[in-house]
């Protein structure tokens, strides 16, 4: 592991996500580079790696066909409400072909889903090989709003951490590479963002009153995701944390961990199982 991802894995032990400052910036090129309009260098840069993650995606796409490897990548991006989920999924996927990529976003489970393992929609819902998969939220509220929220026992809650990591290492070894991201913003910059949304009626879909009712339980959230990151951060599938209160620093940070993970699983276009030269003489001949 090297570079940005170094720098924002989460260690577990001691830690704890109050030690990030969500308005900082770590791994950010220099001055010399960023300049002064941090925002435009981001732009220019998040669409320069998007070029290469299309690249990266065609080729892990065509890796796959046939069934030659069963290699999928997926990200899974948790957050405190207007923490920039959707923003980050729109940014990272610029230009990606649909055709290669599936976003899922998950809400309170459906009947038929709570009938089920909390894990059964997610597997169902995982990227089949070649394709990459964005979870926006994840198993993961099921130690999360489920805990704050008392939705069931501490007895069952409290085995699920170690549910999670013998999936997620069963997934692992079946061609899976997992990035979990938290993007972590301040308390103040979601009182921000949720004024935003009350201030503009094209935002208001996003609202719910029961946003502030989470709101108030802050503490208890950002509690239960210490634990989770602390308990789930393994080396099958680590956990990062951006530092979001900067919309700029989340899309490059988020767009490069993508990106220099793709760069180690490097998928290569698959050898022709026919003879380029003879095809291209038949062609030729042909009208
Ligand atoms: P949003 O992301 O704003 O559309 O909200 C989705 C809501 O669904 C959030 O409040 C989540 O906490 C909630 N949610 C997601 N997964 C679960 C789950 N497994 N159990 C209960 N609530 C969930
Ligand atoms: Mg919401």
């Amino acid at each position: 592991m090297s570079g940005l991802r170094e720098l924002l894995s989460f260690r577990p032990g001691d830690a704890r996500l109050a030690d990030v400052d969500p308005r900082s910036t770590p791994g950010l090129p220099g001055n010399h580079v960023v300049g002064d309009d941090p925002k435009r260098w981001s732009q220019t840069r998040v669409a320069a790696i998007s070029e290469e993650l299309n690249a990266y995606q065609e080729r892990l796409f065509a890796s796959a066909k046939e069934g030659a490897t069963n290699r999928r990548v997926l990200l899974v991006l948790q957050a405190m409400d207007c923490g920039g989920k959707d923003g980050t999924v729109r940014n990272v996927t610029q230009g990606m072909s649909p055709a290669g990529m599936k976003a899922v976003s998950f809400g309170p489970p459906d009947e038929e889903e709570r009938r089920h393992d909390f894990l059964w929609r997610i597997r169902r819902a995982l990227p089949s090989a070649g394709h990459i998969g964005i979870f926006n939220r994840s198993h993961y509220e099921d130690v999360l709003i489920v805990r704050v929220h008392d939705l069931i026992g501490e007895d069952v809650w409290a085995q699920r951490y170690e549910q999670i990591n013998a999936f997620e290492a069963e997934m692992a070894a079946d061609g899976l590479t997992m990035i979990k991201i938290m993007l972590h913003i301040s308390k103040e910059e979601q009182k921000k963002r949720l004024l935003a949304r009350l201030d503009d009626p094209s935002k208001h879909w996003k609202y719910n009153p029961g946003d502030l009712d989470e709101r108030a339980r802050w503490d208890d959230y950002q509690r239960a995701y210490d634990d989770a990151l602390n308990r789930c951060s393994t080396t099958a599938a680590p956990w990062y944390v951006v530092p979001a209160d900067r919309k700029w620093y989340r899309n490059w940070a988020v767009a490069t961990l993508l990106r220099d993970t793709f760069a180690d699983i490097d998928p290569q276009y698959p050898r022709p199982d026919f003879d380029v030269a003879a095809e291209r003489a038949k062609l030729l001949a042909a009208d």
